[in-house]
């Protein structure tokens, strides 16, 4: 009865259903009883905001829901409070959003698309990875494919999960849309920009977390040490 089934109505989930309803594929999507919970506002890149807009979403509303971020502090490697203003951003500011709600419009995008909707039953056989970030070693197998934190999560700090996730549901919803019609290579080219990304972030992960230098002895930071990511 249906071409595709997406297990995970979280920003990845609802981005791939919407890609292959809208290429006519009769797509179910589904998460775990309970699965519109409050969760926790995270923050999301403007990037994320020309993402959305590139394919007729709209970016989040500041007056909706979700809040502008004017800027943000950070300490690093210093006492000092450094701000960073929005402002003088390229790019522009990203939102500060209440998730449950961001969800939910993608979700309601996905179905206004033709996506089936369905969050009655628990997915058997999924797994936890490592909040500090992991991936799966094959991102796609016989008649499956993985995106977002599924995929390739990330370390909170990098920021960058939910942008992954959308960008992440876009690129393997239209290589699987693309491979029910007959044409594969999507696939390996999905397969490959995965490798790419997460070999990027890595990179930039350990010269962020060398870059700390004040707590060598700590236990959190000694644990990143084992992990051949702090200076000390
Ligand atoms: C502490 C913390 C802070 C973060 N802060 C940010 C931030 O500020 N900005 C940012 O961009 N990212 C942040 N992230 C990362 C971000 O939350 C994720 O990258 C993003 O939610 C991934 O989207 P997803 O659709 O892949 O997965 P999810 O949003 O996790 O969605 C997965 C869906 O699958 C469903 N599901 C799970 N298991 C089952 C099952 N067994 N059966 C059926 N359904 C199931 C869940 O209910 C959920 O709806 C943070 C992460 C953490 C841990």
């Amino acid at each position: 009865m249906w071409d595709a089934i997406v297990a995970g109505a979280g920003p990845a989930g609802a981005m791939a259903a919407l890609i292959l309803s809208r290429a006519g594929h009769r797509t179910l999507l589904t998460d775990r009883i309970g699965s519109d919970r409050f969760r926790i506002g995270e923050t999301l890149p403007e990037v994320a905001g020309r993402l959305l807009r590139s394919i007729g979403l709209p970016a989040p509303e500041t007056d909706g829901p979700h809040a502008a971020v004017g800027g943000v502090f950070l300490s690093w490697n210093s006492d000092e409070l450094i701000a960073l203003d929005s402002f003088r951003s390229p790019a522009g500011h990203g939102w500060r959003l209440d998730r449950k709600r961001f969800d939910a419009d993608l979700r309601t995008a996905a179905i206004a698309a033709g996506a089936a909707y369905r969050n009655d039953r628990e997915l058997e056989g999924a797994h936890a990875a490592d909040a500090r970030g992991a991936r799966l070693k094959d991102v796609f197998g016989e008649g499956w494919i993985a995106c977002g934190d599924a995929a390739m999560s990330f370390d909170p700090i990098s920021g960058q999960g939910i942008f992954s996730a959308l960008h992440g549901g876009l690129t393997a919803g239209t290589a699987v849309a693309a491979a029910l019609n007959g044409r594969t290579e999507l696939i390996d080219e999905y397969s490959a920009r995965i490798n790419d990304v997460w070999t990027i972030y890595r990179k930039r992960l350990r010269s962020i977390y060398q870059s700390e230098r004040r707590w060598p002895a700590a236990c959190f930071w000694s644990r990143w040490r084992d992990a051949g990511f702090a200076a000390n």
